[in-house]
């Protein structure tokens, strides 16, 4: 069955997440863009966090909202559309989270999943990328040594969204002495990590960024998620989940860009009419919102297969490697259209076009996307 439209709880909640960001981010986010502070500013997250937002797939019976992914990516979208980097925050906050819904034992659930359900504002992380590179994830140089009933965990993490504000990290570890594709996932306590430094990012700046150093961290045992045989196949389960997640960051920030140049172009006048009337700028437009419209539903059709446990490994890839082009492609025609003001650090358009290049590289490139979708023809 093909289904486009929403239920009534869906629509109830995207006009509860879409009032509230409106309401309560939305007024500060180009300042917080400006600011690009390097103190993490928690209010955004605590205005999620007030209504179990942070990580609403958490199963109902750990305190979460239990959603599916394709109601998990109505909400992204609505977020993203305000502030991408708080959609970031909160898909990175997932990333660390899916290794152990999907494979953690009920211990870890009980221990890790309420913190993020309990009105508190907290975040998760994922460590995978390494200084040496983040496309060839069968190498990693993070090692993962048992002694005494405790892993020693060593080695450079980078580019990790939420690294330095987070409750914890998941880390992606090679445990079985430098074979290729032998990776493990640790949860590692925050302070059992030293942070190097905040990344300072072209987009998403909401968000902290960071290079995490593990000096023979120390984890228990209990904080192994899943077990070695299947520990490869977990880690490429969690990219396949999160990559239509991260499509939808970039359909919310297409969506934004366009409803602004939209009103825009409706608005201004040049030659003694809306500069809306002249195919020059209505055509874009058109192809903006049918872009727009194909990369939702390519979203929701891999986040839909993933809800019906099909097969979604080439729907993931497809719909995060056309949003992330659809995002790129619309946040700059809307700068065309809305001419110099756009160009400007006072416009929004400013903040789109920087925060959409982002998809085209987390989570995978766009060729390593490539790559996965190809494999699969
Ligand atoms: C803002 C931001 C947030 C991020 N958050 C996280 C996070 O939370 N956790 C995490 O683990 N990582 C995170 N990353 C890292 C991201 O996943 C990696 O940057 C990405 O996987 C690419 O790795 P790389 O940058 O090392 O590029 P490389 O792997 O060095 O690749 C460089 C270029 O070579 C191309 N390339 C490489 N191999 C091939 C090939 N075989 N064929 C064709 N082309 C190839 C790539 O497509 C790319 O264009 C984040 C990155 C950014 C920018």
């Amino acid at each position: 069955m093909i289904g486009f439209s929403m239920t009534e709880e869906q629509i109830e909640l995207v006009e509860l997440v879409r009032s509230l960001l409106r309401e309560e981010i939305y007024p500060t986010v180009l300042k917080t863009d400006q600011k690009n502070d390097e103190i993490f500013d928690w209010s955004y997250i605590r205005v999620l966090a007030r209504h179990n937002l942070i990580a609403p797939l958490i199963p109902k019976e750990y305190g979460g909202r239990g959603l599916d992914f394709v109601t998990t990516s109505l909400i992204i979208e609505e977020i993203a559309a305000v502030c991408a980097g708080l959609a970031a925050c909160m898909v990175g906050t997932l990333h660390g989270l899916l290794p152990i819904i999907l494979a953690g034992s009920e211990d870890q659930k009980r221990r890790f999943l309420p913190l993020f359900v309990e009105r508190e504002a907290s975040l998760a992380s994922f460590a995978l990328t390494e200084p040496k590179g983040g496309s060839d994830i069968e190498r990693l140089e993070t090692t993962a040594q048992l002694r005494d009933g405790c892993y020693y965990i060593q080695g450079i993490k980078d580019y990790v969204i939420n690294g330095a504000v987070s409750n914890f990290v998941t880390v992606c570890a090679n445990g079985g002495k430098n074979r290729r594709a032998a990776c493990q996932f640790f949860v590692v306590p925050r302070e059992q990590v030293k942070v190097n430094k905040n990344r300072k990012t072209l987009g998403i700046r909401y968000a902290n960024t960071a290079q995490l150093h593990f000096q023979n961290a120390c984890v228990s045992n209990n904080n192994l998620v899943g077990d070695i045989d299947g520990a490869y196949l977990l880690l490429n389960h969690t990219l396949d989940l999160g990559r239509p997640l991260i499509g939808a960051i970039e359909v919310g920030i297409a969506r934004a860009a366009y409803e602004l140049v939209l009103a825009y172009a409706q608005e201004r006048e040049q030659f003694g009419r809306p500069i809306f009337s002249n195919q020059g700028v209505s055509f874009p437009l058109v192809r903006m919102a049918t872009s727009i419209d194909a990369a939702r539903l390519m979203v929701w059709r891999a986040c839909s297969l993933i809800d019906q446990e099909g097969d979604y490994t080439k729907a993931s890839s497809m719909a995060k490697l056309f949003a992330s082009e659809a995002g790129q492609s619309v946040t700059a025609r809307a700068i065309d259209i809305m001419g110099a003001f756009g160009y400007t650090e006072e416009s929004l358009l400013n903040v789109y076009f920087r925060d959409a290049k982002v998809c085209s590289i987390v989570g995978g490139t766009d060729n390593v996307q490539q790559m996965i979708i190809a494999s699969l023809l």
